[in-house]
């Protein structure tokens, strides 16, 4: 891959549209995992519309010397999977500068329910403030709604409704797609299908998104939020299991629409935005009591109209649960309410100067037989030191709900748990907490757990292979089909030469 950009590759129309100044670079050279550093572009490419991106994709592709291209969302990836050396990043946000790119189909068109276009620079936040101006949502959203469409089409989508509908990507009906060639193709389960399950979990490698038609759903206007604390584990799994189970489609109760589950390895990680001081200090004793403590989240949505059943379908989801006595809480929420809880957690910490610094994030999926295992070897043992900084969560989804054919990897087994070491740490405590990190990995590993990373990073190609298993050859052919010259998405660390 060249790592100089050749002066007459770019039609007049979009050279213009390059910065190659010191603060637009440095912007793109860090993302919000702030672990990898002495990555930098040799330009920051801000387009207006996709037609922009066509033509710089295909200057890349045609050039004698091909230079690679990075889409970058918001940059709110961990380990630098938006940051490239040399080559161009693309701004997608700038897309967005002119109008938003969000168009809402109520009708049944094309045999499916509500939908909303949008364009893959938008914000899930975003799409959501307008969609609820027609009574609408998305079915599954994420925890944190201030992500690009297309940086998290690339990686998943996974949140507490997950369990229900699945993660983002297995919502979407149809995509605009343009590849490594620089052909704008769009594509869904009818149309070009190879590439769009390709492109869903795709790490960016195939094309760079540009649209999505995502599935909606009625809207609720407001929100049961129920949390429930656990000091013993097999109880807390037990349940987490349990109302997984709860799924509106089976003919038992109705259950939760969104679960979530956390570990409080100790009390300093007890904190909900809908907790009261009292409530914290009373789960942070019986968390120091215990040595640890667990915790369910759960929200059932109803609007004005179901209200008065909303109490007896709460009380009857709780029946039988094994929650510590005296420690369940409840709280009327509106559905916005809700939705927005982590972006109001930022603005706490951004005031305490604890949201731009290091996050050296793991993400693993663990088949549920192994779930135990792991509790034992890594939140009793790798963690046991305490002084965690971050949120652990911990819930258990099922395979069902997942397109075998997507790119995204998952476990064989029915059931398995999505863990988020979500952590964070100072600069000068990177490298311990980065070496417990590995020490997580090593553990699957030597216990033979077979945990597929999520927002996976890996250096080495045979790591990428392991990783892939059964879905790594498919993996590489389409690589060679929609990106052969490997010019998109370098930051994964896949693919570091051309295919062809
Ligand atoms: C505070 C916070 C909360 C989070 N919460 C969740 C959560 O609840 N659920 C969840 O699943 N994840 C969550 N994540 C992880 C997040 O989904 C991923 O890191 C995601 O990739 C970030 O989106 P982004 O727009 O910043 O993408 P970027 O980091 O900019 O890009 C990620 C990758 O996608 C590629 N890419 C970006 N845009 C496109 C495009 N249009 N087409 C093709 N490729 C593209 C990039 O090249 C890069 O390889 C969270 C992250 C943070 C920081």
């Amino acid at each position: 891959m060249s790592n100089s950009l050749p002066s007459d590759v770019f039609p007049l129309g979009i050279a213009t549209k390059i910065l190659f100044d010191d603060n637009a670079i440095t912007a793109v050279s860090s993302d919000f995992g702030g672990i990898i550093v002495g990555r930098r572009p040799l330009g920051v490419f801000c387009p207006s519309s996709e037609d922009d991106i066509v033509q710089l994709v295909r200057s890349a592709y045609e050039s004698p010397k091909p230079f690679s291209i990075t889409a970058r969302g918001r940059g709110h990836s961990d380990s630098g999977q938006s940051v490239s050396t040399g080559g161009i990043t693309i701004d997608m946000r700038s897309l967005a500068a002119g109008t938003q790119r969000i168009r809402i189909r109520v009708s049944s068109e094309n045999g499916y329910s509500p939908y909303v276009d949008v364009g893959a620079e938008q914000l899930w936040s975003e799409v959501m403030l307008e969609t609820l101006k027609n009574g609408l949502s998305p079915r599954t959203l994420l925890d944190y709604m201030d992500l690009t469409v297309g940086g998290t089409l690339s990686v998943g989508g996974l949140s507490g409704q997950a369990f229900r509908y699945g993660p983002q990507v297995q919502n979407v009906h149809e995509l605009d797609v343009i590849t490594g060639k620089g052909e704008l193709v769009t594509c869904s389960k009818k149309h070009n299908s190879d590439l769009f399950f390709a492109a869903l979990g795709g790490l960016g490698q195939f094309g760079i998104i540009t649209r999505a038609r995502i599935a909606l759903q009625p809207a609720p206007t407001k929100v049961k939020w129920v949390g429930l604390v656990y000091t013993d584990f097999e109880a807390f799994a037990g349940d987490e299991e349990y109302l997984i189970t709860l799924d509106g489609t089976t003919g038992k109760k109705k259950g939760f629409n969104y679960i979530e589950g956390f570990v409080f390895l100790d009390h300093n990680q007890v904190s909900s935005p809908f907790f009261s001081d009292e409530e914290v200090a009373k789960i942070s004793a019986v968390t120091s009591e215990h040595g640890g403590a667990y915790f369910i989240e759960g929200a059932i949505y109803y609007s004005d109209d179901t209200a008065f059943t909303i109490d007896q379908e709460v009380e009857s989801i709780l029946e039988g649960l094994h929650y510590t006595k005296g420690f369940k809480f409840i709280r009327e929420l509106s559905y916005t309410g809700f939705v927005d809880r982590v972006r109001c957690e930022e603005e706490k910490l951004r005031r305490f100067g604890l949201w731009d610094i290091p996050h050296p994030w793991l993400n693993l999926l663990v088949p549920k037989s192994r779930i135990h295992d792991f509790h034992e070897g890594v939140f009793k043992g790798v963690f046991k030191q305490g002084n965690t900084m971050g949120v652990i969560l911990i819930y258990p989804l099922g395979k069902n709900k997942w397109d075998e054919r997507m790119s995204l990897v998952f476990p064989e087994e029915e059931v398995f748990y999505k863990i988020g070491l979500l952590l964070s740490s100072f600069p000068v405590n990177l490298g311990c907490v980065l070496r417990q990190r590995d020490e997580v990995l090593r553990f699957c590993e030597k216990n033979k757990i077979e945990a597929k990373q999520y927002l996976p990073h890996y250096k080495k190609i045979e790591d990428w292979m392991k990783h892939f298993g059964s879905k790594w050859d498919r993996f590489v052919e389409m690589k060679k089909k929609y990106d052969p010259k490997a010019i998109l998405a370098p930051g994964q660390c896949i693919f570091s030469s051309p295919l062809v």
